[in-house]
């Protein structure tokens, strides 16, 4: 089938870097294969060989350490649905992987695979740009750590070099004031990608002072993007209606100015303002639980 000559299954992470040097740039990693078969089918990739790293359970985990939630590269969507680290105010990493297709994509198709695709519409991105996350990329030179925002070098693009893999995604463990929301707006039922997502992390004081905010979209550019003009509006100011609204128009302002030209852009306006206000105020209530 295709023009695969040899398949690899390493079971642990020698196996997997001794794979990656074997192959060199004929060999493509496959973890779900949710994204990779369909390209191979389209005749949009080529491979002569498959890594399949499906099996690998060194890049199976969540874990919690030394003020760090660690998510290894090949969890899939489902583990981190019902993952109950994920619950309270971290759900939006949980409403992130809950809307990617259907159940059956979801249990094969894993976080790794979603950001080393680097599709615009990555569900799984936007929180964890919201979380400020870092990739842990890992070689025979051993791990290094890039922000995840620098990670993406543009659609379907990764900063990874020959012989290097995402081994995890990283973030600071939140606090009991802080919050993270998330709202997609897309056709779910026929298991379309999404055109418009948004998450949005927010730190609160006891004065509803707004401590620190980051917001990012999907499918509103090249790749997920931060969305600093908007979090400079909020930033240091106390949370009131008359400021929600003042956010929601910079927002409307910032996405007009950036599909300029493009179609259906009257819908998007409207549409990504109201995901952002239902992402804004999820992030508010978990902040404030
Ligand atoms: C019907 C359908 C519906 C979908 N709906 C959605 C949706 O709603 N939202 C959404 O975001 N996506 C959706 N997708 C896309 C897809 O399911 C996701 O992008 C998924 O997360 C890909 O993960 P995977 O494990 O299947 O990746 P794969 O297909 O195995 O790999 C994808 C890419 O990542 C690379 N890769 C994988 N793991 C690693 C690693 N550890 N290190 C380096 N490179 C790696 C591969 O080489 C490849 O380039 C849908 C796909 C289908 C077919």
């Amino acid at each position: 089938m295709y023009d695969i000559e040899k398949t690899y299954k390493p079971q642990s992470i020698a196996e997997l870097l001794e794979a990656l040097r074997e192959t060199g740039t004929e060999g493509k990693i496959i973890a779900g294969g949710t994204d990779v078969v369909v390209k191979l089918r389209e005749g949009a990739l080529k491979a002569k060989a498959l890594i399949d790293v499906s099996s690998l359970k060194d890049i199976q985990f969540v874990r919690e350490s030394a003020g760090k939630v660690e998510i290894g590269a090949g969890t899939t969507f489902s583990d981190i649905e019902e993952h109950p680290l994920f619950e309270g105010r971290y759900r939006g990493l949980k409403e992130g992987a809950m809307e990617v297709g259907s159940p059956q994509i979801r249990n094969a198709g894993t976080m790794g695979g979603n950001i080393c695709n680097a599709s615009p519409a990555a569900d799984i991105v936007p929180p964890l740009l919201a979380l400020n996350a870092k990739a842990v990329i890992q070689s025979r030179q051993g791990l290094r750590l890039q922000t995840l925002e620098d990670f993406f070098l543009g659609k379907g693009k990764v900063d990874l070099d020959l012989g290097e893999f995402l081994y995890a995604v990283e973030f600071q463990q939140m606090t009991k004031n802080q919050g993270l929301g998330f709202q997609k707006l897309g056709p779910r039922k026929a298991l379309a990608i999404s055109k418009i997502c948004t998450a949005v992390f927010i730190e609160l004081d006891r004065d509803l002072i707004i401590r620190d905010i980051r917001i990012a979209n999907g499918s509103l550019g090249p790749n997920s993007l931060r969305e600093r003009e908007v979090e400079d509006v909020l930033r240091g100011e106390k949370l009131t209606e008359e400021l929600k609204e003042k956010a929601r128009q910079k927002f409307k302002e910032v996405i007009n100015h950036r599909l300029k030209g493009r179609s259906g852009v009257d819908f998007k306006e409207e549409a990504i303002r109201g995901v952002f206000k239902e992402a804004l105020e999820k992030s508010i209530t978990r902040a404030l639980s």
